[in-house]
């Protein structure tokens, strides 16, 4: 980013600051730890504040920001709490969103992913990596106070289940916030990526306001970025409809006894 180039703080977020380019939205984010990059993402200094690409087509956030997300993003002093923080790419960003004064509990449960964010959280004081199974949050109950927001990145089959589960235990309460980057891929092959996003909305909105949600595509395929503010507030699910009581005839191929 060369001195002069317009770049405007995110509201609400603003050590993320976007930039106009003629073909695209640039997303940077205000480095709290130091250099190497983390990824091979680029760095640039401007007016003595040192900045990171954060790029769509590496970390499924910055693919829901780019792609219109509206909800809420982690600012500045805020807590968060991170499940499946692989190598860090992603969450070193989020930890550069809260800043030197907020923290970030990242968890993860592979040993070898789990080795680099050690390393990654020497240089990014606000990091704090938990080795856990993010299906248990009871396990690591006593190392996260309450936080602002929950974000959730674990691909798997149970994924609305272990956020919602986390969120539960460790959300600070009403107007935290819950943002679960969905891969429907790993939720079956009976259902297309929409039908499982409006399934999972359909459970989630009993917990969360949800705001819309964004497909990540192109960056990434079948994924959405879905959530809100998790809390009593929230909407409550329309009432399923009743099956009908009246019994039906026999069905059809079938001989009636
Ligand atoms: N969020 C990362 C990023 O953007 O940089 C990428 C995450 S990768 C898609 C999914 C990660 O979730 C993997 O590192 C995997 O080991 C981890 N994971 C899967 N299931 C988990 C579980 N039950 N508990 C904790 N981590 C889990």
């Amino acid at each position: 980013m060369r001195p002069g180039r317009r770049f405007e703080p995110f509201e609400g977020s603003p050590r993320l600051v976007e930039v106009a380019r003629a073909d695209r939205r640039e997303l940077w984010t205000e480095a709290v730890g130091d250099p190497p990059p983390v990824y091979g993402e680029r760095w640039t200094e401007v007016l003595g504040h040192r900045y990171r690409l954060f790029e769509p087509g590496r970390s499924k956030l910055a693919a829901a920001i780019v792609r219109g997300w509206v909800g809420d993003l982690p600012a500045p002093g805020e807590r968060w709490l991170y499940l499946g923080a692989a190598t860090g790419t992603t969450v070193s960003h989020v930890a550069d969103m809260v800043g030197p004064e907020g923290r970030v509990y990242a968890v993860e449960r592979s040993i070898r992913p789990f080795a680099r964010l050690l390393t990654l959280a020497d240089r990014w004081p606000n990091l704090r990596p938990i080795l856990a199974d993010a299906r248990g949050p009871l396990s690591y109950a006593s190392l996260v106070p309450p936080v602002d927001g929950v974000y959730v990145d674990i691909a798997q089959v149970d994924q609305l289940a272990i956020a919602m589960a986390n969120a539960s235990l460790l959300a600070s309460g009403e107007g935290s916030r819950l943002l679960i980057a969905l891969k429907t891929a790993s939720m079956g092959r009976l259902l297309s990526a929409n039908a499982h996003r409006q399934s999972a909305e359909r459970t989630l909105s009993a917990s969360t306001a949800l705001v819309p949600s964004v497909s990540l595509e192109p960056f990434h395929k079948a994924h959405f970025l879905i959530g809100g503010r998790w809390g009593r507030n929230a909407r409550l699910p329309a009432p399923r409809r009743e099956r009908p009581t009246t019994p039906r005839g026999p069905r059809r191929g079938r001989r009636a006894r």
